[in-house]
């Protein structure tokens, strides 16, 4: 559903992707681990064409990323994105943050909008928020109100960039059941984290991206018995 083939990406001089393939099968979970700058957002990115790439595929359902004719209107109705930012609007309730895509989008009316919206609010245990405002809300609850709106969204994958690396570890926690309650559910994700243990839990692949580059890919347990130098390195010091 999910097929990236030797995606190259520059910014500038700066080599970021050099050469990046992998795929990711239907209702399968991919986390992408790896130090600072060697390339997870941009590899993110580009899933979603927010960074257009050099060379190589990216294929998404029936969408050609790499294609200067995609439709990118059905691509990013297919495809989520949640950011460590939430980016929810301050002057609208949590339903109306909700309901504004699929209305736009989709053309929903209001009425099944916001039926979408109190179905994505159950599904991240905030049924009880809709009419609350933003700055209402925990972090934590904050960052599911993001997720919720992507799903009201109904995309095919979701990809998600370390959305709890603002959280302190108690609302952390309250994100990651919800994550883990959409693997569940069979949703096709990726996700860029730094919780080792939640991906090695969650994750039916890992993939260890450095310097530009797929370096390692395995099951949780590539965690426990890393092959490279690199991994090793990376799991004992972290950043
Ligand atoms: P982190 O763990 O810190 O989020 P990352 O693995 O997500 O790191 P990227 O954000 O993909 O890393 O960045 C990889 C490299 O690309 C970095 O050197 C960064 O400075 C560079 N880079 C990313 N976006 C841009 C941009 N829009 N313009 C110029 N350079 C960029
Ligand atoms: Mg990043």
């Amino acid at each position: 559903i999910v097929e990236l083939k030797d995606v190259h990406k520059s910014f500038g001089n700066v080599k970021v992707l050099k050469g990046v393939s992998f795929a990711i099968p239907k209702g399968q979970v991919v986390a992408i681990i790896g130090k600072s700058g060697s390339g997870k957002s941009t590899a993110l990115r580009c899933i979603d064409r927010l960074e257009i790439i050099d060379s190589g595929t990216i294929q998404v359902c029936d969408h050609a990323v790499h294609s200067p004719s995609v439709n990118l209107r059905q691509l990013r109705q297919d495809v989520g994105i949640v950011f460590q930012s939430y980016n929810l609007f301050p002057h609208l309730t949590v339903e109306q943050n909700i309901t504004l895509a699929p209305k736009a989008v989709k053309n929903l009316s209001a009425a099944e909008a916001r039926e979408i919206a109190a179905r994505t609010l159950k599904q991240v245990g905030l049924a009880d928020k809709a009419q609350a405002y933003p700055e209402q809300l925990s972090g934590g609850q904050q960052q599911r109100v993001a997720i919720a709106r992507s799903l009201a969204m109904e995309p095919e994958v979701m990809l998600f960039d370390e959305v709890t690396s603002a959280l302190d570890p108690q609302l952390t926690g309250e994100v990651l059941r919800v994550i883990e309650s959409l693997a569940e559910g069979g949703m096709t994700m990726v996700l860029v984290t730094h919780e080792m243990d939640f991906a090695a839990r969650v994750a039916d692949t890992i993939i260890y991206m450095h310097e530009g580059k797929v370096w390692e890919t395995g099951s949780g347990d590539m965690l426990k018995n890393p092959q490279t130098p690199e991994l090793r390195d990376f799991l004992s010091h972290g950043l």
